[in-house]
């Protein structure tokens, strides 16, 4: 007899009795998970839909947006607040997938999206995030895809998701719920280096749920950018990104924001050009000044050292259209 369960829960008791059982996935668009499964690199014995959830809502507050985790990616891009409030969220979600995907997927679905590495996808591939131990076909293999910074001699490869480099940028926070209660943690915080476990890309632990996503409301925030170069317009991730945000009063830069995408194995906050532009004034000359200072250290191979270059190029770019106030 197969064992394979599929739960539909329309409460959170139930839906935290169903993951708590071994091997088991969370199932909410489907856009990963579904691919994965029928490409038999993804088998959970159980899968637990937890679209019956009431965790859709997008609510304005004081001082934060609260994004629920199964808001679709179209609903959160086009939702009113978020475009005027938050508008390198809005640009970074409208940037991915395509259109019919945006429909489909969700907030938390879209954070914890497994990478596009070609070997994570391909079975008959050596693949330590796969299979733990296997090795890695991408070290030897092709790379243009692949990240250049927060690499393991284990793993390269990129994190895919655009929405959640700009959440970095903006300070977000992810609420996780279980039956033990509820925490929160930054998403700049969330998300782990592939070291010697690529297995293990977050702090999610087995068992808890992503119920929301706050985003800040600050002047920083309505004055951000997300750009992201990519092979083509739609439908393709990032080979080099950057989600910026500039506080600027009287000319002068008074505090930044600059997270990288498409070059990290995570969103990768880039300290030291947010402060070579704190102070100076707001001008081209500074902006690819400070972006040349990105990526000072990187892992490159032949097919994707040209995202150095690239990437400091979309930070200068970035940061002009935010400093413009046009895109
Ligand atoms: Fe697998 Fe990571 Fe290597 Fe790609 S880079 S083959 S995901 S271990």
């Amino acid at each position: 007899m197969n064992p394979f369960s599929y739960l539909r829960p329309t409460t959170e008791k139930e839906a935290f009795a169903a993951l708590s059982q071994p091997d088991t996935m969370a199932l909410a668009g489907g856009t990963t998970l579904v691919d994965l499964m029928r490409l038999e690199i993804m088998r959970p014995l159980h899968v637990v839909d937890i679209t019956g959830l009431p965790l859709g809502k997008i609510e304005t507050g004081v001082s934060s947006i609260t994004i629920g985790a199964l808001a679709t990616n179209s609903d959160v891009a086009y939702h009113p607040d978020v475009v005027a409030k938050l508008p390198a969220l809005a640009d970074a979600i409208r940037a991915g997938a395509s259109g019919q995907i945006r429909n489909m997927a969700t907030t938390s679905g879209n954070l914890l999206q497994r990478t596009r590495c070609p070997y994570f996808r391909d079975a008959s591939s050596p693949c330590n995030k796969r299979s733990p131990g296997s090795g890695c076909a991408a070290l030897e293999g092709f790379t243009r895809m692949n990240a250049i910074v927060g690499t393991s001699k284990d793993c390269i490869a990129a994190h895919p998701s655009d929405m959640s480099v700009a959440l970095v940028a903006l300070d977000a926070s992810v609420h996780l719920r279980s039956t033990s209660g509820e925490r929160s943690v930054k998403v700049g915080d969330f998300y782990t280096l592939p070291a010697n476990h690529p297995n293990v890309e977050s702090v999610i632990q087995p068992g808890e749920l992503v119920v929301s996503v706050e985003v800040p409301i600050t002047p920083l925030a309505a004055t951000s950018r997300y750009v992201k170069v990519r092979d083509r317009w739609s439908y393709a991730f990032a080979l080099a990104a950057a989600a910026v945000a500039l506080d600027v009063q009287g000319g002068t830069i008074k505090a930044a924001s600059v997270v990288l995408g498409g070059v990290g194995t995570k969103p990768w906050r880039e300290p030291a050009v947010e402060q070579a532009l704190i102070g100076k004034p707001a001008t081209q000359e500074v902006f690819v000044s400070a972006a040349n200072l990105a990526l000072a250290t990187p892992d490159v191979r032949p097919d994707n050292a040209f995202k150095v270059g690239l990437a400091k190029r979309v930070v200068a770019r970035a940061l002009g259209l935010v400093a413009g106030g046009s895109k």
